[in-house]
């Protein structure tokens, strides 16, 4: 017979829902079965106890967005202090020589450091696919079961070249007809439906081509066709930069947002990376049809691209949740240090008492959890996933906090103790217990100095 686990006592507790947990969660199997409001015990007979007194705990947190692949990019001379179209073209003839071991070291890398910093599922954009590396995807799969958390691969593309007027050489694209079996492929190899059985997926897979510059007119409408052949989501960056806006004035005489109506994608199956440069009217749209954006806080401050208008999506009735963007260009993957840069940066944008930090943990979680289509996870209560993340205020950069949630935040909260996905510990301590991640380390550094050494 299976235990029941009382985490009791926290000395913070964020459910990102209204509901009371000052006491505690219990936990069977993989489920969350009751939450132990403040002054009350368990209705229940536990088997465990363990005293969270000394702990915050939070939902497990969700990355909307990222390309892990990029972590044996960060900090690369060369393309530093670039915008965002010549820190691409800088890159992509170093990411066309991707190997695969090399893909499957940076994903174990990153899903290891993004569990390490509380994230218990990860959406990674995936786009390249140069001769070595056409099953991206099996490789990813197999790299992320060895780390245990939740993860949403997307099957991204690219199929206009430079040779066509788009942005990417012509040895990391594919032909429209090539992505399309192959997402077709993947998604019948790996996908697992929510409610097909008992278990909440640990592995789902989307559709992403990655942006307007990069794909055809074609291609974005198939892709979108596809998807809802096999009710996966999809996903693309979309209104990053004023670059892209020109280029798409240019080249469809549209705005981006038209353009993606124009091709089928203005809906509630689809998630945004970035999504900064919309007008008013704009905003309205995406909120009538539901679809997600994830802000992603450190990229798009790195890159000087702008800043997310969180409040007027979510208050328009889109999705808002948290990205930690490519490691190239945020050069960390760290979701609770991202919780903290969307605080800041849209305390630029924002008055001080229009955004809190209890906003930014929700877009982490529950924001985070809606715009990748899930109702299981992202937040703490019964018959909720137990996927948590809690962490010790022990360092001396919270000495003197009097608010733990708060200080989580405003202190710099950067690894956390223990972490759970579906009633099953994968960090305690502050260790990774489903991988040796010093191992992992050695063999990326290796990955990555190899891709940098010119051919
Ligand atoms: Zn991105």
């Amino acid at each position: 017979m299976s235990k029941t686990l009382w985490i009791k006592s926290p000395l913070a507790i964020f459910t990102a829902n209204e509901s009371d947990a000052s006491n505690g969660l219990v936990i069977k199997d993989d489920k969350i079965i009751e939450l132990v409001a403040s002054g009350l015990q368990p209705t229940i007979p536990v088997d465990e106890i363990i005293d969270a007194s000394d702990k915050v705990i939070l939902p497990g947190l969700i990355n909307c967005h990222h390309h892990l692949y990029q972590t044996l990019t960060r900090a690369f001379p060369p393309a530093l202090n670039k915008k965002l179209f010549p820190w691409l073209q800088t890159l992509y003839p170093v990411w066309a020589r991707l190997q695969p071991e090399m893909l499957f070291n940076a994903t174990q890398l990153g899903l290891g450091e993004l569990m390490l910093s509380g994230c218990t599922t990860v959406a990674d954009h995936h786009y390249l696919f140069p001769a070595a590396l056409t099953e991206a995807m099996d490789i990813q799969v197999q790299a992320s079961a060895g780390i245990g958390g939740r993860v949403m691969l997307t099957r991204g593309s690219m199929s206009l070249g430079e040779e066509d007027g788009g942005l990417p050489p012509q040895s990391t694209v594919q032909s429209d007809e090539t992505i399309l079996r192959d997402c077709e492929r993947v998604i019948e190899s790996y996908h697992q439906y929510s409610g097909a059985d008992k278990n909440s997926p640990t592995v789902q897979l989307a559709l992403a081509p990655c942006s307007p510059f990069s794909v055809s007119t074609e291609l974005m409408k198939q892709t979108a066709q596809l998807a809802r052949q096999f009710k996966v989501r999809l996903h693309t960056h979309l209104a990053e930069t004023l670059d892209e806006n020109e280029f798409c004035l240019q080249t469809f005489g549209l705005r981006p947002l038209d353009y993606l109506e124009s091709v089928d994608w203005l809906a509630a199956d689809v998630w945004l990376a970035h999504g900064i440069h919309f007008n008013d009217e704009e905003i309205l749209r995406l909120g009538q049809a539901s679809t997600g954006i994830s802000h992603c806080p450190s990229s798009n401050m790195l890159l000087a691209s702008g800043i997310c208008r969180t409040r007027e999506l979510h208050h328009a009735g889109a999705a808002v949740g948290l990205g930690v963007d490519g490691s190239a260009s945020n050069d960390g993957s760290n979701m609770i240090q991202e919780v903290r840069q969307a605080l800041l940066i849209n305390r630029l944008r924002y008055e001080a008492d229009q955004v809190s930090h209890r906003d930014a943990l929700y877009w982490a979680t529950k924001g985070g959890a809606k715009v990748l289509g899930r109702d299981d996870i992202g937040e703490l209560g019964p018959g909720k996933q137990a996927d948590l993340a809690m962490f010790t205020l022990d360092e001396a950069r919270f000495s003197g906090s009097h608010d733990p949630l708060a200080a989580l935040v405003l202190c710099g909260a950067h690894s956390a103790s223990d972490v759970m996905v579906a009633g099953q510990w994968t960090v305690r301590g502050g260790q990774l217990l489903t991988a040796d991640i010093q191992n992992i380390q050695q063999k990326h550094r290796k990955s990555a100095a190899r891709l940098a050494m010119q051919p």
